[in-house]
């Protein structure tokens, strides 16, 4: 199980999540952030720091009542460390901390396709 960072955080990217993650494992896209699956250690630290409710368990999000469109960051967060993003030349991985990294200046197909937050 792992902390998943949903829809809401499209366009926000306040970071307060990152500041609160003692294992730096929240990197930085285009237009949102991912968790990194492997690297949380589930503590829920960043949980309540979202402003726009963005981070649940990935449990709770496989549950019943969930919205089809939220499971899909499930799987979406994973992809954007194991799959190729669009303009990059391999798959991120498991970098070790995101801070290291930096921004990374691209997002999932999936996150690249959802329409502009309105403010
Ligand atoms: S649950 Fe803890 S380890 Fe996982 S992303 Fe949130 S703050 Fe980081
Ligand atoms: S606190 Fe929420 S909105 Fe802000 S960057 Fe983290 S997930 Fe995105």
């Amino acid at each position: 199980m792992t902390y998943v960072i949903g829809a809401a955080c499209v366009d926000v990217m306040d970071r307060s999540c990152v500041d609160v993650c003692p294992v730096d494992c929240i990197y930085t896209g285009g237009r949102k952030l991912y968790i990194n699956p492997a690297e949380c250690i589930e503590c829920g630290a960043c949980e309540p720091e979202c402003p726009v409710d963005s981070i649940v368990l990935e449990q709770a999000l496989l549950g019943e009542g969930a919205a089809a469109e939220e499971i899909a960051h499930v799987a979406d967060n994973a992809a954007f460390f194991y799959d190729v993003l669009p303009g990059r030349d391999a798959a991120l991985g498991d970098p070790g901390g995101a801070a290291a990294l930096g921004p990374v200046a691209a997002d999932t197909p999936l996150v690249a396709a959802l329409p502009a937050r309105e403010s």
